[in-house]
């Protein structure tokens, strides 16, 4: 099975308020984005790398993969306005004969090799999709524009969901294609109609 990693890492990080992206702000010695790169090159469940850098931080994003003696980044490329966007230009990278795609957030950078593996094991078995959920720990209110409290909503059911997600490369392909808008991957493939 040939699996592809498209590392979305072309967010502002806008909440950081640095003056470079996030991807390029210090973890430690490094940049942000050198901790993921590293890690998903060194996966033994991963083929083949995709970055999406923030339009025009394609070149430091490439040296840094150079730096670290990266061999299974294929490509670099800008990402878009939207999360959505930016993952829309990496799948353009990724060529038809792949099998599945793993799409991880740059903004992530403690990926465990355990949990790829567990994204990637569901997909053997005819899943469309597999992405990690925690259960939610705190208790949840709705609160209104005025900051009033209008509902304690039960969170008996409810996960916060991260990266990396896994989906057959098809499956995430007609996703993208089909123009919608999402924070993450698996809502868009969540919307596809499926027979
Ligand atoms: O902004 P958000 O928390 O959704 O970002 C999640 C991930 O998506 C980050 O790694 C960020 O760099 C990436 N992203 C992107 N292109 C955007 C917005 C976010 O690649 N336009």
């Amino acid at each position: 099975m040939s699996v592809w990693a498209i590392l979305v890492a072309a967010g502002r990080g806008e909440r950081l308020g640095l003056e470079q992206p996030k991807a390029f702000a210090k973890l430690g010695e490094d940049p942000l984005l050198a901790e993921p790169l590293r890690r998903l090159d060194e996966s033994d469940w991963i083929d083949r790398i995709v970055i999406v850098a923030p339009p025009g931080w394609e070149e430091p994003a490439i040296l840094l993969a150079e730096e670290l003696a990266c061999s299974k980044v294929h490509a670099c490329v800008p990402g878009g306005a939207t999360r959505t966007d930016s993952v829309r230009a990496g799948i353009d990278e990724v060529p038809e004969d792949a099998l599945v795609v793993l799409v991880h957030d740059a903004a992530r950078p403690l990926l465990p090799e355990a949990v790829i593996e567990r994204v990637l094991a569901p997909l053997t078995e005819g899943w469309d999709g597999a992405v990690p959920g925690l259960p939610v720990p705190d208790t949840l209110k709705r609160v209104s524009a005025d900051g009033a409290v209008t509902e304690t909503v039960a969170r008996d059911a409810l996960y916060t969901v991260q990266t990396p997600q896994a989906f057959p490369a098809d499956v995430l392909r007609r996703a993208v294609a089909s123009g919608a808008e999402a924070t993450d991957c698996a809502s868009l493939v969540e919307g596809l109609p499926f027979a």
